[in-house]
């Protein structure tokens, strides 16, 4: 095992932490300024995120995601890991460097699996930063966790596909900017339970496809980005549109998951390490009953077990993106998926800790804790929920012995 960072990780690292002290810690209060005064209509982009994507890309600090490809940073999956730590100590960060889900995930699908045209039209954008993109998998009606259940229905006519069905906690459909989604379904119910699906791209707001309602996160929009119920009727697509083939959305599927899950969990570390900062600052700043928080050993004690806990699911990540990048992701499903439960749980608990050592601070948006702990609370869902993760870990280790 080697998890020394490369020059070249060192080098965008620095460059990227450069950038947060000089553009993005100090537009934070800009950013949510801009935000308020869109009032109702919050499905607006602040123009701060647009001035400083193009600070961004001019100091080359963009794309850099897309691992072993000429039109990425063409870093490993070790090297890029702890970007995304870096930039997701700020929710908005990611799209700056136009490295934010789910276009990233989007974009490596449209590089690996899509044709020169779909490249020309949505990929090129994508990686410009000019349009944003969705992933229409979930459906209200079945248990999405068990991707097999996906029941919206792709069916070919002539030249098309002719697609229906209900999405719903589509991310980024209610931004205007979003101009398509890869979705997932299936062409043929009758096929082996693993080629029953596909996957199609679909533009936004083709005819058929209404945008039912948006879904708050505990009351939170997530604006300018957000999350949708989507209803598609008879929507009309080239059948050219289709990814890979036929019965290939499994397969697309895995190809899209590993690097997104190390991206996922570094930016769930990115979050944690913040919580921990304000806590420490909050715990030397405030004085009960004459003794300052920070001197008291519960105290102390939290904070250690905060500090284990990060560095401990920064090791696992640093581990499983190696694994990655050395063995490939089908040798490396357990890891990846045990950071994905890990990193969850332990962003849960260290939030909650920084909420309860700011009292009623903690739970107000003033401290962006409650933000923290709303997100940390859907990563143990989203992407899979740990009980999903924990059954193929436990299958996989079990394994090794059922034929002893
Ligand atoms: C904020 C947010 C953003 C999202 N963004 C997207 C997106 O962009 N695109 C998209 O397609 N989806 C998205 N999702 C959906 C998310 O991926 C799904 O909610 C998730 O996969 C779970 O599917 P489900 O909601 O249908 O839960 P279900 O499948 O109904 O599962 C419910 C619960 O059952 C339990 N469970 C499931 N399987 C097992 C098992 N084998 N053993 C024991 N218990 C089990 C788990 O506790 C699980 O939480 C998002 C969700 C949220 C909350």
């Amino acid at each position: 095992m080697d998890f020394a960072q490369s020059a070249r990780s060192k080098d965008v690292c620095a460059r990227l932490q450069a950038f947060m002290d000089e553009h993005i810690y100090p537009n934070e209060e800009t950013y949510e300024r801009q935000m308020h005064a869109f009032g109702e209509n919050r499905w607006q982009t602040p123009q701060i995120l647009e001035d400083l994507k193009k600070v961004a890309k001019a100091e080359g600090l963009w794309n850099m995601f897309l691992p072993d490809s000429e039109l990425g940073a063409g870093l490993t999956n070790l090297e890029f890991a702890p970007m995304h730590e870096i930039m997701g100590k700020v929710g908005w960060a990611g799209e700056v460097f136009n490295c934010s889900a789910p276009d990233t995930g989007n974009m490596e699908v449209l590089e690996r699996y899509g044709t020169a045209e779909h490249k020309e039209r949505w990929l090129k954008p994508l990686l410009a930063g000019e349009i944003r993109s969705a992933f229409l998998m979930t459906e209200p009606a079945v248990a999405s966790s068990d991707a097999t259940n996906i029941s919206t229905s792709i069916v070919r006519d002539g030249d098309e596909y002719v697609i229906n069905g209900r999405k719903w906690w589509s991310s980024g459909v209610p931004d205007p900017r979003c101009k398509v989604y890869i979705l997932m379904g299936k062409t043929d119910p009758n096929a082996p339970t693993h080629l029953q699906q596909s996957m199609i791209a679909v533009p936004a707001g083709a005819p058929g496809v209404t945008m039912v309602r948006t879904l708050p996160v505990f009351g939170f929009d997530h604006a300018p980005h957000g999350h949708a119920e989507v209803l598609l009727e008879n929507v009309r697509v080239p059948a050219s549109n289709l990814l890979l083939g036929e019965g290939r959305g499994f397969e697309i599927a895995q190809g899209r998951l590993g690097p997104g899950r190390i991206h996922h969990c570094m930016r769930a570390i990115g979050v944690a390490e913040r919580a921990l900062e304000r806590m420490c600052k909050r715990l030397v700043s405030r004085t009960p009953f004459g003794k300052k928080l920070s001197e008291q050993s519960l105290w102390v004690d939290r904070v250690a077990d905060c500090r284990t806990e990060i560095n401990m699911c920064r090791m696992l990540v640093y581990h499983a993106a190696w694994m990655m990048d050395t063995v490939g992701n089908k040798v490396a499903r357990s890891e990846i998926a045990q950071i994905k439960v890990a990193c969850a749980r332990m962003t849960q608990r260290v939030v909650d800790m920084a909420i309860q050592a700011h009292g009623g601070g903690g739970v107000t948006t003033d401290f962006g804790l409650a933000e923290a702990y709303a997100y940390a609370r859907i990563l143990r869902i989203v992407d899979g929920p740990d009980e999903v993760h924990n059954r193929s870990i436990g299958t996989m280790e079990l394994r090794k012995y059922s034929n002893r």
